[in-house]
């Protein structure tokens, strides 16, 4: 009885394999399309300066709408797009009108802009941004692009020349989701940062009590901005929910915040008077 059991367990693994392996390939071959079908959309969340709650930047983040899935996580479909080649036109798409959204915008603020490990290595990434930054007029001196910590996994010297010259330019380089990578902290000896960005989840875990011997989030997150003071790097937070999680980041030297505290991710139209500019007429079909 015990052997069928396990069998049929086993059964019903495999079937859950073959059902999430095809879930997959369902969504792989939709967002092949997604572009074309004009499913995509962009939201817009700033990262203010906590001292004086200034908008600084503002990070720009991927929304699918499928027609034949419903909405969509980018945590679920930028792997999908990452693993099947995708991401190169999709994260050309949101470049693009990233920074033509941005042209316009008050000149103190930035674009963030997430780029996976994947396009980094793309022989032709470089060429493709200052063509985007050329065509749109967007200056390469308020585009900011995310990298995480898995550039540093897979062929690291043609991340690190790619960084180098896109820096040359005057594009800055922020390393996203810091702490959360598989490396050693030895990469920050080999790569050019122009600002760190602490997880999310150090954020959320704030004044949890560890496990016996573990150390607190308020000693790792204090640890990470005494890191990126030592190296002259700027701090951003993100995922700060409650004023009480602000006012202790800033206290320990943190200088920037991003989270739902300050604004959710929102549209064009939105962004533009959350920053202070006549937000124009609202389009519900652009980007
Ligand atoms: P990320 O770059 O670390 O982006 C931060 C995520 O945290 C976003 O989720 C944002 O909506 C969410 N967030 C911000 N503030 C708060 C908060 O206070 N509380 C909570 N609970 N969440 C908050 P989102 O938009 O679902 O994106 C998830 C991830 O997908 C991003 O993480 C990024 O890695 C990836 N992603 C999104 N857009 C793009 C893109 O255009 N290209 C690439 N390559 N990846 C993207
Ligand atoms: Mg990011
Ligand atoms: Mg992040
Ligand atoms: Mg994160």
């Amino acid at each position: 009885r015990a052997k069928s059991e396990g069998r049929n367990q086993f059964r019903r693994y495999i079937a859950g394999m073959d059902r999430r392996a095809q879930n997959r390939k369902k969504l792989e071959v939709s967002l092949r399309d997604a572009i074309d079908r004009n499913e995509l959309r962009l939201v817009y969340q700033p990262i203010v300066e906590l001292d004086s709650g200034v908008v600084s930047s503002v990070e720009v983040l991927l929304r699918w709408n499928s027609a034949q899935h419903g909405f969509v996580s980018p945590q679920v479909f930028v792997p999908i797009a990452e693993e099947s080649g995708l991401i190169h036109e999709i994260g050309e798409w949101v470049l693009l009108n990233g920074c033509r959204a941005a042209t316009d915008w008050n000149e103190k603020v930035s674009l963030s802009v997430n780029v996976s490990a994947k396009q980094i290595l793309c022989p032709g990434f470089r060429q493709s941004v200052l063509t985007i930054l050329q065509e749109t007029g967007f200056p390469a001196s308020r585009l900011e692009l995310e990298l995480t910590e898995t550039v540093f996994l897979e062929e690291a010297n043609l991340a690190l020349e790619t960084i180098a010259q896109l820096r040359e330019h005057g594009v800055r380089i922020i390393l996203d989701d810091f702490g959360t990578g598989y490396s050693s902290l030895s990469y920050l000896q080999s790569f050019a940062f122009d600002k760190i960005k602490i997880d999310r989840s150090f954020v959320s875990s704030l004044q949890q009590k560890p496990v016996e011997g573990g150390a607190t989030s308020d000693t790792l997150i204090r640890a990470m901005i005494s890191l990126a003071q030592m190296l002259n790097l700027p701090v951003t937070a993100e995922g700060i929910e409650e004023e009480w999680q602000a006012e202790e980041l800033r206290r320990l030297g943190c200088d920037y915040g991003q989270g739902y505290l300050f604004a959710r991710p929102a549209s064009d139209y939105d962004l533009r008077r959350m920053i202070g500019m006549n937000p124009g007429v609202e389009d519900k079909q652009t980007p």
